[in-house]
């Protein structure tokens, strides 16, 4: 069925009889996928809320064929008319903010509040790359002169198809970090969401035809590994986006380069938080949770290990207790504080991480791991936890839980709390909280992680700053949004004139 010929919204509705039917949409036409259906599930019920078609690695081919028959016309037309589409989409994406947060709490269990401030995250990508035309200057000034009757100059130009292959995570904003600037720079694009929750995503491509994006510059393709592999192998892709776990976006990062790719990959993460004995202890004990229990624990900003400074641990201890105590879990579109996990499967990987800390000689302060909610008794639940006297040999110390959980250690000096946040395996973010002035320094000037704040929660850089970490939770240089994305959605040719005179 032709997109503008549809008469039910593409069948995207999850509250719907049937739940949603996610297809492909190749050359703006919603296709049926050659592979399986699976179901998608209502993470706060239960409930299956639609399904999702997976694709072979034909229905890539069919993808990339379109994207690739697009970029010839899309890539000429003039940046100017390559943005007019993006301002109607940001228009439209405000429009459809609560039907679409809606969706995204429905099928992914976050909160309504969550959903909502997502998609603002996301439309700001949007906004950035709507001022295409004066972040294309970036490199491309001329030179007279520079050498004897020679000008030289540098231009930006678009290089072909480019895919994102995006996680459960942010259904709503991930997709958004790459599309935007991908058409704005004139390339074509694919995007492979996560089969988990498909139809937020799917929504997402939908809406950027109605806004005027012509067929096959954006297309979407869903599916599990077949997919992602027939991506990373098509020799008609000419870039690859990936955000997930880090095993995945190492595997996609190598697949991909050995094929002649450029390739950003966006990894795990497993984020510290510093407390000073100086610190406001009731903020950074607010912040504390909020950061690691937002979207359920579900967000590689999460900073869910704190090393607290000898002095206060007790205190803070306390503080991050009382917090977690108060927060309310529920149904995502209720607007608890908490919503569900993603699947009963990882909730109890979750619960496992805590059991096992447990064993290793941590204590359990607050155990949030047997709740149910009234009503929706088989939504996957779990109450913010609480583990304290966490070593940093321990698991829960090293590896990524993205469950509500906040793992305290104690720590002795500055110095320890630094050398502790740089030993870990990741870098994606670290947050500290402070009154002094020489510690914030320091811990800019020596803090390895992608994305660093002082006195907030969560490191979340704004659209018009890059987005990306170090370590084990990145692979490749140029990260996503902003500046980068210029560089990675485009080549620079350095273009030599020369008039001799008469
Ligand atoms: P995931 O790695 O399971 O899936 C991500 C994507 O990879 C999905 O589209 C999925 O279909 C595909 N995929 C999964 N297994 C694959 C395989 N074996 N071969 C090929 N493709 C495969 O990640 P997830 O569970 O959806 O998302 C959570 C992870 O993403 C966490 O580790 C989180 O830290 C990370 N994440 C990182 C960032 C960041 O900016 N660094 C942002 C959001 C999420």
């Amino acid at each position: 069925m032709a997109l503008h010929d549809r008469e039910d919204d593409a069948g995207l509705d999850p509250h719907a009889e049937s739940g949603a039917t996610v297809r492909n949409l190749v050359a703006g036409e919603w296709r049926e996928p050659a592979g399986d259906r699976h179901p998608v599930t209502d993470p706060g019920t239960g409930e299956q809320v639609g399904t999702v078609g997976y694709s072979t690695s034909a229905d890539v081919d069919d993808a990339v064929a379109a994207a690739r028959e697009a970029f010839a016309d899309w890539s000429r037309r003039p940046v100017e008319e390559r943005i007019q589409p993006l301002f109607r989409y940001k228009a439209l994406l405000e429009d459809h903010q609560d039907d679409l947060a809606h969706t995204l709490a429905t099928e992914h269990g976050k909160t309504l509040s969550e959903a909502k401030g997502e998609l603002r995250r996301g439309i700001e990508n949007v906004e950035v790359a709507c001022g295409m035309p004066s972040l294309l200057k970036e490199g491309s000034g001329i030179v007279e002169q520079a050498a004897p009757e020679i000008d030289e100059s540098g231009v930006r130009r678009p290089l072909g198809v480019f895919a994102a292959i995006t996680p459960f995570n942010f259904p709503g904003m991930i997709p958004l970090w790459f599309m935007p600037h991908a058409v704005a720079t004139g390339n074509t694009f694919l995007l492979k969401p996560s089969e988990r929750d498909p139809i937020t995503p799917a929504r997402l491509v939908e809406l950027a035809h109605e806004a005027g994006i012509p067929e096959g510059v954006v297309n979407l393709v869903n599916g599990g590994p077949e997919s992602v592999n027939a991506i990373c192998d098509h020799e008609d892709v000419a870039g690859v986006s990936f955000v997930g776990s880090t095993g995945v976006a190492k595997h996609v990062y190598e697949r991909a380069a050995s094929a002649g790719k450029r390739v950003q990959a966006q990894g795990g993460a497993k984020n510290h938080v510093i407390v000073s004995d100086s610190a406001d202890l009731a903020f950074a004990a607010e912040q504390t949770v909020s950061s690691a229990c937002a979207c359920a624990g579900e967000r590689c900003l999460a900073n869910d290990v704190v090393l607290t400074m000898g002095e206060v641990y007790d205190e803070f201890a306390e503080q991050v207790v009382a917090e977690a105590a108060a927060a309310t879990v529920g149904y995502g579109p209720d607007d608890p504080d908490v919503g569900a996990l993603i699947t009963s499967e990882h909730r109890d990987e979750v619960a496992g991480y805590v059991a096992r800390a447990v064993e290793a000689g941590a204590e359990l302060l607050h155990d949030g791991r047997d709740v149910t909610v009234d009503g929706h008794e088989d939504g996957t639940y779990m109450d913010p936890t609480v583990v304290g006297g966490v070593t940093p040999d321990m698991e829960i110390a090293r590896e990524e839980i993205f469950g509500p959980v906040v793992a305290l250690s104690r720590v002795d000096s500055f110095d320890e709390a630094i050398g502790t946040l740089n030993a870990s395996d990741y870098g994606n973010a670290a947050s500290l909280f402070t009154e002094r002035g020489h510690e914030a320094q320091q811990f800019r000037r020596e803090a390895r992680a992608g994305n660093l704040a002082v006195n907030a929660g969560t490191a979340a850089p704004m659209a018009f700053y890059h987005f990306g970490g170090e370590k084990a939770s990145f692979f490749g240089d140029l990260h996503a949004q902003a500046d980068d994305a210029v560089r990675f959605y485009t080549d620079q040719t350095v273009y030599i004139e020369r008039w001799p005179g008469e």
